[in-house]
């Protein structure tokens, strides 16, 4: 249905809340859909209860998504039909991957759902808001155009505090036979150097001094400059360091096939470039790296890591881990726990396969019992955790830069960022040191964080 233009000079005051699901992708996206909506008069709230529109920002990576969708939509009816008593009208939008996915089955399940937007297309919500407001009923947005999305979204996004992320790069091309994300997010798309240059200026300029790059192989980033030469990853990464006021970066999600030499290098080089790398190598089989289709052997990542540790000997590395992929053996299993072991990453996701529709690998017959899977997930879980917490009890006597982003749950306690991504805090410092980055001496190593005392 053609949605119409709104007015932004009439529309009253109102309240936006957005649940967001998933990765830091989909929370960069739900802070972009809040600015498109404010200056049609859509503050953002914290509660569903104030909210003219409730928007559900989902994620179909794994397991029940559309389910959980459709339970926390019961929820939001109910709001809807007591707003209908008070005569006030409520917005229901469904966004992210399991709109993409579900399309109009959503309206099926749900008809009280009034717009149901994909990934690439929600920079069109204002104007699907503004045909809802016409009377217009079940709007659906589903296009691929990410050239369109990035042009219209805003570039100025809502100041995100002292570390910020940034999409630079969407979409996949990869086709692992396990994953959605190139049927609900499209092809690979890298956003140009200058708007990407534009708003990390921005974010600094907003107080941030950490950016994160965020991408679905984010690694594989291939933008272009102004004058139309190709940027790969490494360069980008060098054009934004010399941002004064930018002190460090981050990016994630990383592919083990983009991983090339230029970016390795650069984090030898690099100092604003922080010494953590998320990089996925989902099993430790050849065989089940070649039914998943990830384009890599075992060899050759671990061909990486002595890379890496040659431009940076201190780097820490995370990964994905998928047990229970369909035909995994035991040999298969073992051969996972035998890099793990080898490589003792300093921290992991780990996750059970969850088969996709629609994806090749979840229509195969030789899934793996649910009892082998948890099983299997257990004895990583607990490797990977032993060695998350050997790592970090060997920073024990070291001094760190921290940069200090939140409060803790204890009275007078705050929390921060290693270069190493781990969770370090501290308790009563004598002065405010939210938003800067500190010494801290480390004295104790625990499961997922770091205790310490400023120097
Ligand atoms: N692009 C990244 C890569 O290729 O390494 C990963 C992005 S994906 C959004 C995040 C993680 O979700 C994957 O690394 C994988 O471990 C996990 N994942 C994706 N599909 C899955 C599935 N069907 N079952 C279980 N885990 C899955
Ligand atoms: Fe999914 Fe990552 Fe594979 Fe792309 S490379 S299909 S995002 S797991």
């Amino acid at each position: 249905m053609q949605a119409n233009k709104i007015d932004t000079a009439t529309t009253p005051d109102k309240k936006i809340f957005v649940k967001t699901y998933g990765c830091q992708m989909n929370m960069y996206d739900s802070i972009k859909m809040q600015d498109l909506m404010s200056p049609y008069g859509y503050g953002t709230t914290d509660s569903m209860d104030d909210a003219d529109m409730v928007v559900l920002n989902t994620c179909h990576i794994r397991e029940k998504a559309a389910e959980k969708t459709y339970s926390e939509l019961g929820r939001v009816r109910q709001l809807k039909e007591s707003r209908k008593k008070e005569k006030r009208n409520l917005i229901i939008v469904v966004a992210g991957c399991v709109g993409q996915a579900e399309g109009d089955e959503i309206f099926s399940r749900a008809p009280f759902v009034d717009i149901v937007v994909g990934p690439q297309s929600y920079h069109n919500l204002p104007n699907l808001v503004a045909s809802i407001a016409e009377g217009n009923k079940n709007l659906i947005e589903l296009d691929f155009i990410e050239e369109e999305k990035f042009d219209k979204l805003p570039i100025n996004t809502s100041p995100q505090g002292i570390s910020a992320c940034i999409s630079v790069q969407e979409g996949c091309d990869k086709f692992c036979t396990f994953c959605v994300v190139p049927y609900t997010r499209g092809a690979e798309f890298s956003r140009p150097l200058e708007h990407v240059y534009r708003e990390v200026l921005n974010a600094t300029s907003q107080g941030a001094i950490e950016i994160t790059l965020l991408g679905q192989n984010v690694n594989g980033y291939h933008g272009k400059s102004v004058d139309g030469n190709d940027i790969k990853f490494a360069l980008l990464i060098e054009s934004l360091a010399e941002i004064k006021s930018l002190q460090r970066i981050r990016y994630m999600t990383s592919h083990p096939i983009d991983m090339d030499d230029d970016l390795i290098k650069l984090h030898g080089t690099e100092q604003k470039l922080m010494p953590f790398l998320h990089l996925p190598i989902q099993s430790g089989s050849n065989r089940m790296l070649k039914a998943m289709n990830r384009g890599h052997t075992r060899e050759e990542y671990l061909e990486i890591m002595d890379k890496l540790r040659l431009a940076r000997e201190d780097i820490a590395i995370s990964s994905d881990f998928i047990v229970g992929f369909p035909g995994e053996t035991d040999e298969d299993f073992a051969d996972t726990m035998n890099i793990v072991q080898h490589l003792k990453f300093a921290q992991c996701y780990s996750f059970k396969y969850s088969p996709r529709p629609g994806t090749p690998a979840a229509t195969k017959d030789n899934q793996v019992p649910e009892n082998i899977k948890n099983e299997r997930l257990k004895i990583l879980q607990d490797a990977i955790n032993k060695h998350q917490l050997e790592y970090n009890i060997s920073c024990v006597g070291k001094i760190m830069p921290v940069l200090f982003d939140r409060e803790g749950k204890h009275q007078g306690q705050i929390i921060g960022k290693s270069p190493y991504m781990q969770s370090v805090h501290i308790t009563n410092p004598d002065e405010t040191l939210l938003g800067k980055i500190i010494d801290v001496r480390i004295k104790e190593g625990r499961a997922s964080s770091l205790a310490g005392e400023v120097v």
